[in-house]
């Protein structure tokens, strides 16, 4: 067994114990295998360990990649900022966005999404911890931005994103997870249908799933250590497993 496999064996295993905990069912949860900073051969050896779903952060360097694996039935997440300028990359290589946090980016991303593509699937990103410099809207305009991104016709709505700041133990971990859940469910009660929550790293998956979340971004336990500065695919630094 590669590493890899294994390290997808195990986060499988910590998912279904975090499931069983929340008395949730496991088929709830699904697994997005964050591969920014590794190469194009780490997320071949995930996919024939059974991973489909890659989230990537730096557009540039996730659109080589995703070139580069045209051939494999890949489901690409953008889980990083999106610029103006990007949006045009965005729209044409990748099948969800999670981090929509402003309407013109939307807009564009609607705009630019190819027609012979699916609509592009994407989630608000919260603010949960109201830090001041963090991404993301604060969650009470997050109604308000829910309600245009559903005018757009190339984008479908599915729900929200949080990356809350790093907290130590379960229950503080749990309770910012909670903020994103009750305002998904405040969102559904206003009549909107969404059906995803995107949160959840390594150190907090199982905070977030007893939580609530749909969506786990899992990067480090899936494929080891990243250099401390993010750095492309192409540095010399390698992961350490
Ligand atoms: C890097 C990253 C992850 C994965 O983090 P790990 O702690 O390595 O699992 C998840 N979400 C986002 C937005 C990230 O940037």
């Amino acid at each position: 067994m590669t590493t890899i496999r294994n390290n997808l064996q195990r986060v499988h295993e910590r998912i279904v114990t975090a499931c069983a905990q929340a008395q949730r069912p496991v088929t709830d949860v699904t697994l997005l295998a964050v591969s920014k900073t590794f190469g194009p051969e780490a997320v071949r050896e995930a996919h024939a360990a059974g991973q489909l779903a890659f989230g990537e952060n730096y557009i540039q360097e996730a659109v080589e990649k995703i070139a580069l694996l045209r051939e494999l039935p890949l489901q690409w997440h953008c889980i990083g900022p999106v610029q103006s300028n990007k949006t045009r990359l965005v729209a044409t290589h990748f099948d969800w966005v999670h981090t929509i946090d402003r309407l013109k980016i939307a807009q564009r991303l609607s705009e630019q999404r190819p027609p012979e593509l699916a609509p592009l699937q994407v989630l608000i990103q919260v603010n949960t911890d109201s830090g001041p410099t963090k991404a993301g809207v604060a969650p009470r305009d997050a109604m308000a931005l829910a309600r245009e991104v559903l005018q757009l016709p190339r984008l479908r709505l599915r729900g929200l994103m949080t990356i809350p700041e790093p907290a130590g133990d379960f229950a503080s971990q749990r309770a910012l997870h909670l903020r994103a859940r009750l305002l998904l469910e405040q969102l559904n009660q206003a009549g909107l249908e969404l059906d995803t929550l995107s949160m959840g790293m390594t150190g907090d998956l199982e905070a977030a799933i007893d939580a609530g979340s749909t969506l786990v971004r899992i990067g480090t336990a899936v494929f080891g250590g990243r250099p401390v500065k993010d750095a492309t695919f192409s540095a010399p630094a390698g992961p350490v497993a």
